[in-house]
């Protein structure tokens, strides 16, 4: 990001701080403006990136075998309170071609979809979406299970409860291999 983006941020969160009453001046606020400043560009890093591009593809002989993923901890914010949304992403799919992907390159692509403002739901059907380009497979599963901070810290929800979201594509669609699906997960 630039610097006069970053100043940018650093102004807003300033004019936040002041209307809430706080006092700008005192030590512990005085580098807060330009911190979160930093922060924004570090956990919004992906809203300017256009294409996931960052995957190496590997050969295997298994086909037609699901490959399994479980619990890629990711970190994104809720795009309607900007507060942060955490947990967990698990991926299933059936590789085609022998073509399966590394298993730090699936992160990679849990971070770049994580790494702007969204909701659960759509981060769920983007790591859908995002694998189908890449690895064309024969089907895809994903579930991912987070806590949501806009509802905790509000106290509209128990502290602690998870929401569970799943998005499924091509073969992995029918319940069969839903079910399969969710059996490996729970092993
Ligand atoms: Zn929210």
């Amino acid at each position: 990001m630039k610097q006069t983006e970053l100043k940018k941020i650093e102004l807003a969160v300033q004019t936040i701080l002041e209307t809430v009453g706080e006092d700008i001046k005192r030590p512990g606020l005085k580098e807060t403006p330009a911190r979160v400043a930093r922060m924004y560009a570090e956990i919004f890093a992906s809203v300017k990136q256009t294409e996931f591009t960052d995957y190496k593809m590997f050969k295997t002989d298994s086909e037609n075998d699901l490959v399994i993923v479980k619990e890629i901890p990711f970190y994104s914010m809720c795009e309607h309170h900007l507060l942060p949304f955490w947990g967990t992403v698990s991926v299933g799919y059936v590789p085609k071609a022998g073509q399966i992907i590394g298993l730090s390159k699936i992160a990679r692509l849990v971070d770049y979809v994580a790494k702007r403002p969204s909701v659960q739901e759509r981060l769920t059907s983007q790591i859908v979406t995002e694998l189908d380009k890449i690895l064309r497979p024969g089907g895809i599963a994903v579930e991912v299970k987070a806590r949501h901070m806009c509802m905790e810290m509000r106290g509209i929800q128990k502290t602690g409860s998870e929401t569970v979201t799943a998005a499924f594509s091509g073969g992995l669609k029918n319940a069969v291999a839903k079910s399969e699906f969710q059996q490996r997960l729970a092993l």
